[in-house]
Order: C-alpha cells, then structure tokens, then sequence
C-alpha cells in the first residue's frame, strides 16, 4: 500500500505532542500588526488573540518568494495556532523566512500582553517507523526535473516514490524566471506566432557554445518539444503570463514562474495521491550484480531504511551549494556566491560516482555576470541584463553585451576592478522586473538619483564618462542598433532618459552546472567504458546534458518527461 506523506503529518504529530501544553498566557484579545526583516524585505504579519490563545495568522505586505513564503506561511501558522507554541521547526530550504515569520510572532505576542517564553513547548518526538519499500520507479529530488518525472510516470500508469531531502519541494527550480519554447498552449491563446522551428532556430543561434557539451541531435529533440512541454504544464494548471518577447513563459503580470510551476505540480502530486516524502535523504545507490536496484534514504527522524525500484532515477540538482565541490571543479569561481538552494550539494553526483558512472564537464558551469549581494545573499540582476540595463565600470564605460552569451559578460565582469548595473525608471517599471521582488527589483539595493551625474557620485563612478555612456547609449537605443557591442535590439529596452535613475554595484554569482554524470540521450547513466549502468538515469542539472545552455529550467521538464518514457516503455 502506498504511504501519502506530507507536511501534514508532521503537523498532526506536533499537534498531538502539544495536545497538553496549553497556554498559560493571557492576552489582550484583538488584532496587532507587527513588521520584521525577512528575506527579501519588509513583511508585515497580522496576528489575532483572543483572551487565552492566539487565533489567527495573516500575511500582509511581503517581497517572500511566491511558492516558498506560502509554504512557510500555510505550514508554520498553521503549526502555531494548532499547538499553540512559537517552539516550531523552520523549514529547511527556508530557513530566514520561517525564521522571520517566528520573530514576528514572537512580537505580536508580546505586544498583546503575553510571554513568548510561556509557548515554548517542544514537539513530541516523531516515532513513525519507517520500513524498507518496493515500487518501479523512486525519483530523487524534487526539482522541475524530478517532478516531471514523477508525474509522467504516473500518468504512464508507474508506481512512483519521490523523495526529496529538503522540507519544501521544488530545489532551485522554484526560483527559476523564464520557460522557452515556441508553439505553446500559451503562445497560442495569446496570439503570438512562434514556432517551434523558430524557437529550435534561435536556441542553436544563441546558444551553441560549449562545444564539448552541445548534443545537436537532444539539443534539437528538445527544442522542438519545448512548446509542447509548456503545453503539458499549462493544461496541469500552472499559471503563465503575458510571453515575453514572444517566447519567455513568465508567471503571471511577469513574476518568475518557478513558484508557479511548483505550486501546481505540487498539487499534482497531492491530488493523484503520488507518495512523496520531503526530509528524506538519499545517500547511497544499492547495487546488484552491476544493476541499480534501489535507493539508500534516512527518513526525517533519521532512520535509514531503503527503496527498492526497478529503476532509480537521480534528479538531485547541481553542486553550487557545495563549498568543497566548487573548490575542487571550479576554483576560478570558488569566491562567488550562488543562488542555488542549500539542496543543490552535489550528492547525486557523488553517489553516482561510487557505484562507477563517470562525472564530465565538472568545470563547465553557466554563471550570472551581473549579481548582487544583498541581504545576505545573492541576488540575479539576470532581468535587468536581458531587458536593457548597462552594466559599466567605475569609469562610467559600459565593458560588454549585457544580455549576450552569459559567459562573455560574466568574463567582462571579473576584468573590472568595479561593475554596476544601472537602469532608469522606463527599465525598473518592466513588467518582468517590476515583478522580480525577490530579486532585481528590491529597491532597498540601489543606489536612486534624479540625474545620471548624482546616481554617479553615489556609486563612486566617474560621472562624466557615465553621462556620456548613457547618451550614447540612450541614442542607440532610439536608432535601434547598439554600435559599441551589438547587442540585440529586442534587448534593448529603455532609452535612459526617464529619470530616476537606478544603480547598483555589482559582481558574478554561481548559477548552474552544464557538467555533472554521463548520460546518453536517453538519460541512461554511462560508466567509464560508455557502457550503460541498467537500472540508473540521472535528469536534469546533476547530468551532464546541458545541451541547451542558458535554458536549463526546458531541459528539467523535457528530459524529466523524455526517461519516464523510456522507463514505461522498458518496464512494459
Ligand atoms: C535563481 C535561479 C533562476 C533561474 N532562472 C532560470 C530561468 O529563467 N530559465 C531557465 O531555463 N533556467 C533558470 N534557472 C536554472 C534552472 O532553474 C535550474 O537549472 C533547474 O531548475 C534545475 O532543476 P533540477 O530539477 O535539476 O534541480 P533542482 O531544482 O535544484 O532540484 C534538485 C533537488 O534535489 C534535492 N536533492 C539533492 N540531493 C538529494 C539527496 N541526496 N536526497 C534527496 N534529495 C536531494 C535538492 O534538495 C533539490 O530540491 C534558474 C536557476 C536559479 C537558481
């Protein structure tokens, strides 16, 4: 039988270990409103309490990321007010905003009169036991790769275990910006014409640049499916908005889509009762006889127990998380941050590698040459770079394309002393960087003046040599041709000349891995001898398939699709 495993569980055995530490505040009943930093900016919680007990949660005003601020939202509160303690786990992969949620609780609480101190019960410990399964295909991680996976497996008719070792699905994917593809259900309903041919077209254009890497035969295979599998996702619900440029599949009014893409698969797998396990850690491939036959896990209250399948699939994500990996395949690199997940650690990599398949194009990796720090963190200015922004050097000179090959400009760079990304009103009002909240359009990050030469001074750049670089450019721009470094003009998207102006000093973040384990075009994983390891597929960012470049977030979904098929049709 099969075991549905949730959140919720968690939830009811909290709340059962809980069922005897009432409260003993007492509080001054009524609606406080209290405002904490999380992890994009501002958020304001409203929080509710009768006489003895707080009652309700709301999430006001917030810059969380979609799909990973509702989980912490719906879960966390949801825990509060049931057991009636702030003494509740964060959830891994969210660390800062579960925290800042319990800050803000912890405010409220003491603003109505009560002690924060006196909810502090801790959970009963969760004695589930886990036993060893046995199902066709276990599938780890829970990225777009794994996902797509899982569910095309079970709509193929395959019993189907996704684990993934995080509380929150969705790894690096949920943060993703864009799908492409031509000839989508999307495209289509909004009346643009672009082909699959002219996206199959572009795509080789723009992107045939590791020669090693590119597989013309799979880079043109998925291509040409990119619509379809847009089509796939649509008709599963998740939420698109307007195409950007007639082939960037953006959220809704152009916020990232990957929260939206997770929420709905999310459902997905809720409502086909598909057994997922969250905080459930792979950490060895069992073998027989050279054939993979399973999957070693520790459970979240850290039991080891196995997963017996016909076939195990790896979607475990890149290694950019993973300090000793980065340092190991990619020194040139090893000073920037990323902004993967904390998922992202490389250990499918690892794994794979013992039981004998090969790693390849480790060093090979696709980074944002226009980043951030902020907050703490790393923060893309990839939509400001693809929509129109310069990036200059302290002399006010711009140094490159900014929306070419991701490569060049992160190349560009690293050779200045200093780099800044700058913008003007036109840019910052962009539906697709209006909507990037958590990311390009955090006010907070720039620098903001009235003239070119004022924004100049604030950053410390010379404020001559960046008025005329904006002249320049601002009359490029109008000409519809960028003299200094070609850039396409359907990239250049503002004049500069609608003041305020905007800028930021910026570096290079670590973004996604091209190399990872051997597969063929079937995602079948390949040992030193180019012989197939049976029973082992590895799909999206942890195998070396990156045929595509810039686009990883198609080659999850397609590749994730495209091995569920070969396994149905091997399992037949
Ligand atoms: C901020 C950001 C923006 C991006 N924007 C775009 C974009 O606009 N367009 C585009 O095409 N691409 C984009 N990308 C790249 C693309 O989103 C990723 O390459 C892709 O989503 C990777 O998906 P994945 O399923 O391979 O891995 P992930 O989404 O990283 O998922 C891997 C999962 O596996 C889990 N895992 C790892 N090891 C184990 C283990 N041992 N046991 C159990 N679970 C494990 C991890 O916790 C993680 O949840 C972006 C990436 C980032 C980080």
């Amino acid at each position: 039988m099969k075991r549905f495993l949730s959140f919720l569980l968690g939830l009811c055995l909290i709340a059962t270990g809980f069922a005897a530490a009432e409260s003993t505040n007492t509080f001054k009943p009524g609606t406080y409103d209290v405002v904490v930093t999380a992890h994009n900016g501002p958020m304001t919680v409203h929080v509710t309490f009768d006489e003895t007990k707080l009652t309700a949660i709301e999430i006001g005003e917030n810059q969380e990321s979609g799909y990973i601020g509702d989980q912490v939202f719906e879960r966390i509160s949801a825990e509060v007010i049931e057991c009636q303690s702030l003494n509740v786990d964060s959830i891994a992969g969210a660390t800062v905003t579960s925290a800042a949620l319990k800050w803000a609780l912890s405010d409220a609480v003491k603003a109505a009169g009560g002690n924060p101190s006196k909810m502090n019960a801790p959970a009963s410990p969760d004695t589930t036991e886990y036993k060893d399964e046995v199902t066709q295909v276990v599938v780890v991680g829970s990225g777009a790769a794994g996902l797509a996976a899982t569910l095309q497996a079970n709509e193929l008719g395959l019993d189907v275990i996704l684990i993934e070792q995080l509380g929150l699905l969705g790894g690096s994917s949920v943060r993703a910006g864009y799908m492409v593809g031509g000839d989508s259900s999307v495209q289509k309903a909004q009346g643009i014409d672009y082909s699959a041919e002219d996206w199959s077209n572009f795509m080789q254009r723009r992107d045939a640049i590791h020669p090693g890497l590119w597989q013309e035969e799979s880079a043109r295979a998925m291509a040409l499916k990119a619509g379809e599998n847009i089509t796939w996702l649509d008709e599963m619900g998740v939420e698109f908005g307007p195409v950007n440029l007639g082939w960037q599949h953006y959220g809704p009014g152009g916020a990232r889509v990957g929260p939206f893409a997770i929420r709905a698969m999310h459902d997905q797998l809720d409502q086909r009762k598909i057994d997922y396990r969250l905080y459930t850690r792979a950490t060895e491939i069992i073998m027989d006889d050279g054939v993979a036959v399973g999957i070693k896990v520790v459970s979240p209250n850290k039991q080891e127990y196995s997963i017996y399948a016909n076939a195990v699939i790896l979607a475990t994500g890149g290694y950019f998380a993973n300090q000793e990996m980065v340092e190991k395949y990619d020194p040139e690199h090893a000073m920037f941050l990323t902004d993967v997940c904390i998922g992202a650690d490389g250990s499918g990599m690892l794994m794979a590698e013992k039981i004998g398949a090969v790693l390849d194009y480790m060093g090979e990796s696709n980074y944002h040459g226009l980043a951030t720090v902020w907050g703490g963190g790393s923060r893309s200015l990839t939509l400001p770079a693809g929509n129109g922004c310069i990036a200059v050097n302290a002399e006010g000179k711009r140094y490159v394309n900014e929306a070419g090959p991701y490569e060049l400009l992160t190349k560009g760079t690293m050779e200045q002393d200093e780099a800044f990304c700058i913008m003007d009103q036109t840019l910052m009002d962009l539906d697709v960087i209006k909507a990037d909240t958590g990311l390009s359009n955090i006010v907070e990050m720039y620098e903001v003046a009235d003239t070119v030469e004022e924004l100049a001074q604030k950053l410390g750049i010379d404020p001559a040599g960046l008025k005329a670089t904006i002249e320049k450019y601002g009359q490029d721009v109008r000409d519809g041709k960028d003299t200094e470094f070609g850039k396409d003009p359907q990239f250049m998207r503002g004049d500069f000349s609608t003041p305020p102006y905007y800028g930021v000093k910026s570096t290079v973040e670590n973004h996604t891995n091209h190399g990872g384990i051997v597969v063929d075009i079937e995602n079948k994983v390949l040992d030193a001898n180019g012989g197939i390891i049976k029973g082992l597929y590895a799909i999206g960012e942890c195998s070396a398939s990156h045929i595509q470049g810039f686009y990883t977030y198609q080659d999850c979904i397609h590749n994730g699709r495209v091995v569920a098929q070969v396994i149905a049709e091997e399992l037949k």
